[in-house]
């Protein structure tokens, strides 16, 4: 069975987390330092925070931020829905905004009308601009648009470690930014996440919230506020160390696959029976999901592929079409999410595949689905 993408877990990151395990350091360590200090290194920014998750990155980002109870929040409506349960979780209130139908990310005509046309009662306090699946957002437009509504952004660079806006690395751009490493993710430590910032005082708030709410100092551990245990442990630190010297590697060789899969796609999409993702020089391809035509049953269809020996599956959610976190009529502007969320279709993909991989897989979709 061909999966949908398998976790590049070599020897050498074997070793080294057998390495930390025996020497009995365990919990937040040197290896966890030394990761920390890397990826700021990666990311060119001047603090990373190794956190339990994704999520956790993105939870503790909104309540070191100050959002809470009577606070709205902006999230794009086609997402993985941790972005807006996060918000849900700190009592505020997650305002959908549509995506682009080939970026899958948020509508920034859209997001100017949404803060524009706004009428409370909550105050809106941040914008959580998702780089779907490693597309980079455009964040001048959007640092722009918020430097001049006084909005805090927190990026959800859960998916899109290494993708970057004008050579500079997402997940720098706002005031936090949040990434995974979860095994669907490029860099996986099995579960983990990272804050990133360039606020000093900021990332201080987030280690202490990281850890109890506590600080060591000369005088023993003291305890400043009431905090979370987020940590990441010292041997999923030195997994996750063994990675990031390859992963440019790895996203380039996404990036062919990508490119593999768009010449061999453009007959399918020539014939209107799907649509591809839209390119971007750097983007950092997490996951290659195209979108079917309206005809074509999806369920019936990643049935089908399985019995043909490979996985697909739904990209990513519409935050509108679960319900949880809004009324029907507030989401009737909603578009584009609800349309990715029913007909997106993600197709095996990761840096160990091949293009042969890719055409058996584009073979037997055709047969299915060609006409
Ligand atoms: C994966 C992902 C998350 C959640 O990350 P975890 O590490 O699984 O908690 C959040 N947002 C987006 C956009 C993601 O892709």
């Amino acid at each position: 069975m061909l999966r949908l993408s398998i976790p590049n877990v070599g020897e050498e990151a074997i070793e080294a987390v057998a390495r930390v395990i025996r020497s009995g350091h365990l919990v937040h360590g040197p290896e966890s330092e030394a990761f920390e200090a890397e990826l700021a290194a990666y990311l060119n920014c001047r603090e990373a925070i190794l956190v339990s998750s994704g999520t956790a990155a993105l939870h503790l980002a909104l309540v070191a931020l100050g959002i809470g109870p009577g606070d709205a929040v902006l999230v794009p409506d086609f997402t993985f829905p941790a972005t807006a349960n996060v918000v849900r979780l700190v009592g505020a209130t997650p305002v959908l905004v549509d995506v682009e139908p080939d970026t899958y990310c948020i509508d920034l005509q859209k997001l100017q009308n949404t803060i524009e046309t706004w009428r409370g009662p909550q105050p809106l306090r941040a914008i959580m601009p998702v780089h779907e699946f490693g597309y980079p957002v455009d964040m001048t437009a959007l640092m722009t648009l918020a430097d001049k509504h006084g909005l805090m952004v927190v990026e959800d660079a859960a998916c899109a470690l290494g993708a970057s806006h004008q050579g500079r690395k997402v997940g720098t751009f706002g005031q936090v930014g949040c990434f995974s490493f979860h095994p669907r993710k490029t860099l996986t430590t099995g579960e983990g996440g990272v804050l990133t910032t360039n606020d000093t005082t900021l990332a201080e708030r987030l280690r202490r919230q990281r850890n109890h709410g506590m600080v060591r100092t000369p005088a023993g551990m003291q305890f400043f506020e009431a905090g979370y245990n987020y940590r990441l442990t010292n041997f999923q630190a030195a997994m996750g160390r063994t990675q990031l010297p390859h992963l440019d590697d790895w996203i380039s060789r996404r990036r062919q696959l990508a490119n593999a899969y768009r010449s061999l796609l453009a007959p399918l999409v020539d014939a209107g029976r799907l649509a591809l993702p839209a390119d971007h020089a750097e983007h950092s391809w997490q996951t290659f999901m195209v979108v079917l035509a309206d005809d074509i049953d999806r369920t019936e269809l990643i049935r089908l592929m399985k019995e043909e020996g490979w996985e697909c599956n739904l990209g990513a959610q519409s935050l509108a079409s679960l319900g949880l976190y809004t009324e029907p009529d507030a989401t009737s502007a909603l578009r584009c999410g609800p349309r990715l969320f029913k007909h997106g279709l993600a197709l095996p993909f990761c840096e160990q595949y091949t293009a042969d991989q890719a055409e058996f897989v584009v073979n037997s979709l055709t047969k299915s689905i060609g006409k």
